[in-house]
């Protein structure tokens, strides 16, 4: 190709309903195109001292750490074990899906040992079984469990784990990349020590940052190390001294445009208010799996543990995943996820997370599938699923 053969960029407009990026409001659009100030100019400053101020909220946490990583979800977590792992520790690690096996390698690359409670993908967790690896294997430095298992759609409550893990003597890491922003994620209320989440998932924005909370206690270890951290970036105790008011030491240099982005979409979520935002996940989630049942799609993580912001269904049968995915991407732009791992060509991801979450939203991906069941089987009445979405609409709003 010649250069000249590379046009201006224009992509298509897609409607983002897979397991993120999601939908970007336009207002975050906006202020990723607002011009840049350097990343020590005192206006930039107060808008990291804004952004602070609205992750603490938005984590439900005190904690005076708490930043954006440069990066995406993956540098949080990673962010996260290379600064509280050192080389000998024990860490037990809840896997039931893709998140929590990514979590036992980075365990083991720094040097730890993962202790793996392993369920069934789809399956829960139980404070059970997390006590019963804590006390086989004596000295725990950490327990790292994913809230919202991105791979499976299902969520593991966290209200009992945090004392367990003080009982203990063990550190609380939890991943939140898909539940901040789209369900309840408290912080200081659950006794989480870490947490981490991404800007792409129910934030709304680009992918590029990470938001995490340290605890105290979390600080304290990484202070205390007797080895230094050895990613030089992510060490939490340099990149600190940069976030820090009294501080400001340079580090890297901050990403500017996301920062602007982020603290829009923070700003968004607080005007709509947090009780709002996961009541309207929850309700947009509930109507498209109404519609999905309808074209025989069912549940594939266990009902109850099912997320707000991403619902795992297994395909109906004589549904062939990649062609009919191709189609609701080049004929209807939509794009929903297919499966991971084991589950690939199984089951779909549909991520109904932050500006993806809307009414809208779903009736559109709803009509795209019944006229494409219709199109495949011609005893399909048409119609069928956005009725049964519209019933759970129209219910909760007499139930108001
Ligand atoms: C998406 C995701 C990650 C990784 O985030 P990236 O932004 O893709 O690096 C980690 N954990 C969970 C649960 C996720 O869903």
């Amino acid at each position: 190709m010649t250069t000249k053969e590379i046009k201006e960029l224009i992509p298509t407009r897609r409607l983002l309903l897979g397991p993120g990026p999601s939908v970007v409001h336009p207002r975050v659009l906006r202020a990723l195109s607002t011009p840049l100030v350097g990343h020590l100019d005192p206006e930039f400053l107060k808008i990291l001292d804004e952004v602070q101020h609205l992750l603490r909220r938005l984590f439900q946490t005190d904690n005076r750490f708490t930043i954006a990583i440069s990066g995406t979800g993956s540098a949080a977590m990673e962010a996260t074990i290379v600064n509280l792992v050192e080389p000998g520790d024990s860490v037990v690690v809840g896997v039931n899906g893709v998140f929590g096996t990514r979590l036992a390698q980075m365990v083991e690359r720094c040097g730890g040992t993962a202790v793996r409670v392993e369920v069934p993908w789809g399956e829960v967790i139980s404070p059970d079984l997390i006590e019963g690896a804590l006390n086989r294997v004596g000295s725990v430095k950490a327990v790292a469990l994913v809230h919202a298992e991105t791979s499976t759609g299902a969520f593991l409550p966290l209200e009992d784990i945090g004392t367990l893990c003080q009982q203990y003597g063990a550190l609380l890491i939890v991943d939140a990349v898909t539940s901040l922003g789209g369900l309840p994620v408290k912080v200081d209320e659950w006794k989480i020590d870490a947490c981490y989440s991404a800007t792409q998932k129910c934030l709304s924005c680009p992918p590029g940052l990470a938001p995490l909370t340290l605890s105290e206690k979390a600080v304290n270890t990484l202070t205390r190390r007797k080895t230094p951290c050895q990613s030089w970036y992510l060490d939490c105790s340099l990149v600190a001294d940069y976030w820090a008011e009294d501080k400001r030491t340079y580090h890297h240099t901050a990403p500017i445009s996301m920062v602007y982005a982020l603290r829009e979409s923070l700003r968004l979520i607080f005007e709509e208010g947090l009780e709002a935002r996961y009541a309207r996940h929850t309700l947009n989630r509930d109507a498209l799996l109404a519609g999905l049942q309808e074209l025989g799609f069912s549940l594939f993580s266990r009902v109850g543990h099912h997320l707000p912001s991403l619902i795992c269904v297994n395909l109906p049968p004589l549904f062939d995943d990649r062609s009919i995915r191709s189609i609701l991407l080049h004929e209807f732009n939509i794009e929903v996820g297919g499966g991971l791992g084991p589950l690939a060509g199984k089951v779909w991801r549909i991520g109904l997370m932050g500006e993806s979450s809307r009414f809208e939203h779903v009736m559109t991906l709803l009509a795209a599938l019944d006229q494409i069941c219709a199109g495949l089987t011609h005893s399909h009445p048409q119609g069928k699923a956005l009725a049964a979405a519209n019933t759970v609409y129209t219910l909760s709003r007499t139930s108001l």
